[in-house]
C-alpha cells in the first residue's frame, strides 16, 4: 500500500488565463505539445524552458516566452519559475529503451532537475506543481510476462524500478510528495505510459517503438528492401498513449485537488504486441515486409499495461484514442518529416 498523504483542506488556487504558467522541457515532445495546448485554451502568459537552443526545439508557439536554460542548475530553475502560478516539469534526459538501457547515468542525473525545480517553485510561491513520472517507476518483477496484469498505482512498492531512469522517477515522486506534506506546495504526479504522436522523436536513437516502426516501414518502402528489423522477438507488449490524451490528462490531473501528492497512471489500457504494431504500420503503408528479429537489442520489460481503475474513478475519464487512429496520424507526420529532411529542411530529431 502506498503511503497516503494528507488531502487539501482548502481549495487550491489555479492559474487564471492571465497568470504565468512555466513549462519545463518545452523544446521536447510532450511539453512542446503542452505549451500549444495551454495556448489554445487561451492562456496569455506562458513561459517555455529547455536546455536546447530555441532553434532546435521540436515546436515553438507564437506569443510564448521561450527561455534556453539548463535546469539541472539551481539558479536557472529560480529564473524559470519566477512569478509562475503553475509549474510543469517535463524536462528530463530520456529516450526509448535504446537510450535508457545505455545511459543510466544521464537518466539518474535528471534528479538534479526536479530537485531544483520543486524547491524553486516552492520558494517562488507557485500554487500547483506538476511532475512527469513514468511507468518505469513500477516494480520490474511484475513485468516479466508479455500477458501482463495491468499495473495499478500501488505496484510501485515494494520498489524494484527500472535501473537508472525508473529510480530517478521514483525518488523525484517522493520529493514532490514531501514538498506537499512538509512545505504545503501542491504537487501532482502522473506516471506516463509510452506516449507517441506528432512532434515526437522519430530518428536518432532516442525514439520509441511506434515512431521507430513507422520510420522503418517507410524506409523499407523507399529502399524497396522488403525487410524490417525488430528489436527483441516481437512478443513484448506495451500500451501507447496518443499525445492529445496525454496533454489533456496532465491538465485534468494538475487541477484535481483530490490528487494532490498522489501518483496516478496516465496511459492507455489498450495492450499492443510489438508484432501487431508492425502489422498496423505495414497496413497503413500498404506493404508486407519480411521480419528479422534481434534478440540482443534493448527491449525493456516483457510486458506493461496501465490499470486505469483509479483515473476513471477520480476523473471519470481515461485516454481513449484508439491506437490504430493515433498511429496513422503519427505515420503521416513522420512521412512529412522525412520529406522535409530529404528536401534539406530542418526537422524534429
Ligand atoms: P523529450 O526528450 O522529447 O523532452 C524532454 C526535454 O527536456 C528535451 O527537450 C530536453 O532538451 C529537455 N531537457 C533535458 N535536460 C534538461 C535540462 N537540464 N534543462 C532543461 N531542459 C532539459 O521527452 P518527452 O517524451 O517529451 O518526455 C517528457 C517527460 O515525460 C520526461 O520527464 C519523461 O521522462 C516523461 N515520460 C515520457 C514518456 C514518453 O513516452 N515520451 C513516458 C514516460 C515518461
Amino acid at each position: 500500500m502506498e503511503y497516503q498523504f494528507p488531502k487539501a483542506k482548502e481549495p487550491i488556487p489555479s492559474a487564471g488565463k492571465d497568470d504565468l504558467i512555466a513549462i519545463a522541457g518545452a523544446g521536447g515532445f510532450i511539453a512542446g505539445n503542452l505549451v500549444a495546448y495551454f495556448k489554445g485554451k487561451g492562456f496569455t502568459r506562458i513561459r517555455a524552458i529547455d536546455k536546447k537552443p530555441v532553434s532546435e526545439w521540436y515546436q515553438t508557439v507564437g506569443g510564448v516566452e521561450n527561455l534556453c536554460l539548463d535546469l539541472s542548475i539551481e539558479e536557472s530553475c529560480r529564473r524559470a519559475v519566477e512569478g509562475a502560478t503553475e509549474v510543469y516539469n517535463l524536462a528530463a534526459d530520456m529516450g526509448g529503451m535504446g537510450f535508457i538501457e545505455t545511459h543510466r547515468v544521464d537518466c539518474l542525473r535528471s534528479i538534479l532537475i526536479n530537485t531544483h525545480m520543486v524547491e524553486a517553485a516552492w520558494r517562488a510561491g507557485a500554487k500547483r506543481y506538476f511532475y512527469s513520472s513514468s511507468a518505469c517507476a513500477y516494480n520490474t518483477d511484475l513485468q516479466k510476462d508479455p500477458r501482463v496484469r495491468a499495473l495499478k498505482e500501488s505496484d510501485a512498492y515494494p520498489a524494484m524500478a527500472e535501473r537508472g531512469y525508473g529510480w530517478e522517477k521514483l525518488v523525484s515522486e517522493m520529493f514532490c510528495q514531501e514538498y506537499w506534506a512538509e512545505r504545503g506546495l501542491a504537487t501532482f504526479i502522473a506516471r506516463f505510459h509510452n506516449v507517441y504522436g506528432p512532434f515526437g522523436t522519430w530518428v536518432g536513437g532516442r525514439e520509441k517503438a511506434p515512431a521507430a516502426i513507422c520510420r522503418k516501414v517507410q524506409e523499407a518502402i523507399d529502399s524497396k528492401s522488403g525487410a524490417i528489423d525488430i528489436w527483441g522477438d516481437g512478443t513484448q507488449t506495451r500500451s501507447f498513449m496518443y499525445i492529445d490524451d496525454c496533454v489533456q490528462g496532465i491538465d485534468k490531473i494538475t487541477h484535481c485537488d483530490a490528487l494532490v501528492a498522489t501518483p496516478i497512471n496516465l496511459g492507455s489500457s489498450e495492450l499492443i504486441e510489438i508484432n501487431h504494431l508492425v502489422s498496423l504500420a505495414e497496413e497503413i503503408g500498404g506493404v508486407k515486409l519480411k521480419r528479422s528479429y534481434d534478440p540482443s537489442a534493448p527491449k525493456g520489460v516483457a510486458g506493461r499495461n496501465s490499470d486505469n481503475t483509479f483515473i476513471k474513478q477520480v476523473l471519470k475519464w481515461e485516454p481513449s484514442t484508439p491506437f490504430k487512429a493515433g498511429l496513422k496520424k503519427t505515420y503521416d507526420w513522420i512521412a512529412t518529416q522525412r520529406a522535409a529532411r530529404a528536401a534539406g529542411r530542418r526537422v524534429v530529431d
